[in-house]
Formats: structure tokens, sequence, C-alpha cells
């Protein structure tokens, strides 16, 4: 394998090109700019270095990775993603400052030390927001927004922006947290301890669920 030098900039734009894919089946310039809060041109310029290297192939308003950029971009999320684990798990951070701290670590990590924080967590199947770890889970599911009433499971938190991190361990929803929902139009209502609760609409399109098999079926 060839021994390429990225600046820390270029790593997150692969990083999020990858994470889009996971998320969306492909990454746009559009989707870049937003995630980012940067003008085109400096979009523009960072894809067209990242083309130069052979990260990425580019085409009509979107971007797909290379082979050699989903290599790279996979080192750098399994880095996030583990180095949230050990932040929440072991040391007790909260997952909101758990992900701010994991885009600088994410970069600093030798293989074989990552390799033993992967062993000492267990091999964890997802980071704390429910994104899956080397494969070991995948990102299922459907949108709260489109979920109908009955009870479902949450599977992951999909931006971990702080506003939405906040908003849904206020209304405990957490991966894994077993959940009873109430559709009332385009309204969604959490019904907890008899009471229903409104979860934003905003807030909704960011939480990943599956539906649980209904027990009286
Ligand atoms: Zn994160
Ligand atoms: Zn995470």
């Amino acid at each position: 394998m060839t021994k390429l030098k990225l600046s820390e900039p270029l790593e997150n734009y692969l990083k999020e090109i990858y994470e889009l894919e996971e998320s969306k089946g492909r990454a746009k310039v559009v989707d870049l700019i937003s995630s980012f809060n940067i003008s085109p041109g400096t979009i523009s310029k960072a894809l067209f270095r990242l083309e130069q290297m052979g990260m990425i192939d580019r085409g009509e308003g979107g971007m797909r990775l290379t082979e050699d950029g989903r290599r790279v971009a996979e080192r750098l999320v399994r880095a996030h993603r583990l180095s949230e684990r050990l932040l929440t798990d072991v040391l007790g951070v909260d997952w909101v400052r758990s992900h701010e701290l994991a885009h600088r670590l994410e970069h600093i990590w030798p293989e074989d030390v990552l390799d033993r924080i992967d062993e000492v967590l267990g091999r964890p199947r997802t980071c704390p927001h429910g994104h899956p770890i080397s494969g070991r889970a995948k990102m299922n599911g459907e949108l709260l927004a489109n979920a109908v009433t009955g009870p479902y499971r949450v599977s992951a938190i999909l931006k971990e922006e702080e506003w939405i991190l906040r908003g849904a361990d206020k209304l405990g929803l957490r991966p894994e947290s077993a959940i009873s929902v109430k559709r009332e139009g385009d309204l969604i209502y959490l019904m907890q301890e008899g009471r229903d609760i409104l979860v934003p609409t905003e807030l909704a399109k960011q939480i990943l669920v599956r539906a649980e098999r209904d027990e009286r079926a």
C-alpha cells in the first residue's frame, strides 16, 4: 500500500464522503458544503486534490471513493467510533463531548494501538450513537418521523450534532432503547409512563428506529 500523506482537512472530507455513502448511498457536493459550512470554492479545491491523489472519482455533482480512498476513510471512521466508545464506556465522558474529542483522536492512533483499544473494549459493534464499527453492524431501520403507532427500538442517531444528541438524550432516545410510538397525523409522540411526549419533527428525522415484533401477533 502506498503511503500518502493526507492533511487533516482532506482526511475529514474523505470521512464525510464515506459517511454520506453509508447513510444516503452517495455523496453530493451540496451535502459536503452543508456539512462543513464552507464555500463551494474551498470544497472544489479539496475535491480536486483528493481526485489527484486517487482517493475519489468525480462525476455529475457527486463523487465516489476509490478503493484507496475507501481504505483511508474506513480507518478514520473506525478510529473515530472506537475513540468515542473508549471515551464514553471507559472514561465516562458524555456522548456529545465524546464525538467532539473523537474528531481529534481519530487522526492520532497508530494501527496497533487502535487494535488494542478494540480488543480492550470487547470489539464493540457500534459507536455510542449506533454507527457500525468495522462492518459488525448495519445501519438499518426507518426514520422515527416515518414510524406508525407501535413498539420500536432505537437503532442510531443519524447526525451527531449537539442539538440532536441533547434532544435525543432528553427523550430517552438512545440506541437499543425500547420505545412506544404514537402517531397522530404528522406528529410523533412517545408514550412514557402514561404520558404522550411530542418529538420535535426535525429531531424525529434524525433518529433511526426498527419496528419490534408485536407481542400479541
Ligand atoms: Zn462521532
Ligand atoms: Zn458516534
